[in-house]
């Protein structure tokens, strides 16, 4: 799976989960999570089902992935798998679509600093 935003394979953080269609599009890396939202996804209480930086319906869900560990024949096997429970931040189609234009550009291009 490749972050949406930034197009690199990413260690599993979030997972991106269209909600019409209940397919997982890719994953959000912790960096892009951090530089796109801080740690608003972390402390949110994301109870209605609207876009985290606008008042749009959610069309994906970001939902957390969690790692667990389960034993089949004595082996101890790790898994790891999203819930959509308790409720998952969402972003309309417009912010994800500004989320992911990100990997239209250049993988190095330079970046300009924060004024
Ligand atoms: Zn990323
Ligand atoms: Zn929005």
């Amino acid at each position: 799976m490749q972050c949406v935003a930034c197009g690199r394979r990413s260690s599993y953080n979030r997972a991106v989960v269209d909600t019409v269609t209940e397919s997982e599009v890719g994953v959000l890396c912790p960096e892009c999570e951090h530089e796109q939202f801080g740690q608003m996804l972390e402390n949110g209480d994301w109870t209605d089902e609207e876009c985290v930086l606008c008042d749009r319906d959610g069309f994906y869900a970001l939902p957390a992935w969690r790692a667990y560990v389960v034993e089949i024949d004595g082996k101890r096997i790790s898994r790891s798998e999203y819930s959509m429970e308790p409720p998952s931040p969402a972003l309309c189609d417009k912010h994800y679509g500004e989320l992911t234009e990100q990997t239209a550009g250049p993988a190095e291009s330079p970046v300009s600093p924060q004024p």
